[in-house]
């Protein structure tokens, strides 16, 4: 047998999942010369990007630059896509055993946390994960719809992801129809009423997950106030002993835009934003759909473990709302035949390598990376260090695969198993053609796309 890693037996990966990571780890496959690699990237869906397409704002086009980085990967030779081919369901683990030397699985966070309140599940509570999926034109999530007749809203949570909504529902329609949001969405929020959008932190304002761009972008909105309540503002001593302890910039900034809308007041525009900070969701309130929702106000404590908390003070109010939105994180979900640590919604993994929960020992030839290996967190690029560390174990266990005698797959193995199950699996040129179409159709309307939500639909234009 050739060695693996030969130019007669090149190292062949599958990396399963076309976000970030799953592009970074395949850059980092195939950019060098030594071992030779061949990389085939899969994602269920047609269109490749994971959230840079489904789950990146649609008023953040920049952000979204980053796909040209992936245009480059995609070009490279040994590179190749499958799109639409459902890991677990159309291939199993045991058939991609047979077609390759390693898997990767770069799947992310695809699923919300849940509060854990009562009424979580009323008509009109969801999580934000939908809205974003919504909004972006993702296949999943394209039939929801979402009844925006109602003057107020609750946005449970202080991340970037609870930004983005409270962006969406807050933005003028003729900020939005320049982006790429989803034709359905930009017709519905046309007619929506939202007038007074609440944002509820249970810490405080120093404590917020929102970084400093995405919380100035909420002080600048058009026909829009952001209004702070002066009193969450004054840091008492657990609030200053929580800013002198981190390192981190961000804390103070934050806690110093949101000061500076102090002197607007409730201002005069006709949209609010409520940033309502040490409150908690107790309770969802309402007979078939959302009506209220019950919170609690908390002080920030400092437990045993030097963890700054938020904790309940038995006081509550009700609040008035017609809707609601749950962005409190993702999780991971399962991946069949591989383990999964449900507490943590991960694959149990060491630096990387998956890991058998029973015998503690990494399982041969299967890697994660992304935030199924470390956690719904950080930025786009945070996972190109994360992939580059799975690689370099990747590399590092390429010994263990010459052991594996006669084990020799070749480039069409895969071809011959997607064709001999009739799967209709989408290449990256395919992609290209869908891409140039939604493209085109934007240029009309001065978007930058317009685009394909139905599977279906994207399948059509290939045919
Ligand atoms: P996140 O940053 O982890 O924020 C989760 C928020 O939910 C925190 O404010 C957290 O408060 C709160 N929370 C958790 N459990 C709660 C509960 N039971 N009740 C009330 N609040 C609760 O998650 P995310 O917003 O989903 O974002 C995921 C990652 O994507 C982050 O790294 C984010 O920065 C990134 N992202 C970036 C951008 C961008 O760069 N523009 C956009 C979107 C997302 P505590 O702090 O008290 O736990």
């Amino acid at each position: 047998m050739d060695k693996v890693g030969s130019a007669s037996n090149p190292l062949r990966v599958a990396i399963v999942g076309s976000g970030p990571a799953g592009f970074y780890a395949a850059e980092e496959l195939l950019k060098a010369e030594e071992p030779q690699v061949a990389v085939d990237l899969f994602d269920r869906l047609p269109t490749p990007y994971g959230l840079v397409r489904g789950g990146v704002a649609p008023d953040h086009q920049k952000i979204k630059s980053v796909i040209k980085l992936y245009e480059r990967t995609a070009a490279r030779p040994g590179f190749r896509f499958f799109g639409n081919v459902q890991f677990g369901k159309e291939i199993s683990l045991e058939e991609m055993l047979g077609a390759y030397h390693q898997l990767l699985f770069t799947t992310g966070a695809e699923h919300d946390r849940r509060v854990g309140i009562p009424g979580e599940d009323l008509a009109g509570s969801f999580p934000a994960t939908v809205f974003v999926g919504w909004y972006n034109g993702h296949p999943d999530y394209r039939h929801y719809t979402f009844d925006l007749s109602g003057e107020k809203v609750a946005v449970i949570g202080n991340g970037n992801v609870a930004m983005d909504v409270i962006r969406i529902l807050a933005k003028t329609i003729s900020e939005l129809e320049k982006t790429d949001i989803a034709d359905y969405a930009l017709e519905t929020l046309k007619r929506s009423n939202i007038r007074e959008i609440y944002m509820l932190g249970r810490r405080g304002p120093a404590q917020a997950a929102f970084t400093n761009p995405e919380i100035r972008e909420l002080t600048s909105i058009e026909g829009c106030d952001l209004v702070v309540n002066p009193a969450d503002l004054e840091l008492d001593e657990v609030n200053q002993d929580f800013l002198a302890g981190v390192k981190e910039p961000t804390y103070k900034r934050n806690v110093e835009i949101l000061k500076g809308q102090i002197p607007k007041g409730v201002g005069s525009q006709p949209r609010k934003i409520h940033a309502r900070f040490f409150t908690s969701p107790v309770e969802v309130l309402g007979s078939d759909r959302v009506e209220g929702l019950r919170l609690e106000k908390n002080r920030l404590v400092k437990d045993e473990k030097g963890a700054f908390r938020a904790q309940g003070t038995g006081e509550t109010e009700e609040l008035a709302i017609q809707l609601l939105f749950r962005s409190i994180g993702y999780k991971g979900h399962p991946l069949a035949g591989l383990p999964f640590d449900e507490w943590s919604g991960l694959v149990p993994n060491a630096q990387g390598r998956v890991l058998d929960p029973e015998s503690g020992r990494p399982i041969p030839r299967l890697y994660v990376a992304g935030w199924i290996k470390r956690g719904p967190n950080g930025v786009i690029g945070t996972n190109k260090p994360d992939a580059i560390g799975t690689v370099k174990l990747m590399r590092e266990d390429l010994g263990a695969l010459d052991a594996m005698e006669g084990f020799q797959p070749d480039g069409e193995a895969i071809i011959r198993l997607l064709e001999a199950k009739n799967l209709r699996y989408v290449t990256f040129p395919d992609w290209q053609r869908i891409d140039a179409i939604e493209v085109e159709k934007g240029k009309t309307s001065g978007r930058p796309r317009v685009k394909f939500a139905a599977i279906e639909e994207m399948l059509a234009v290939l045919e």
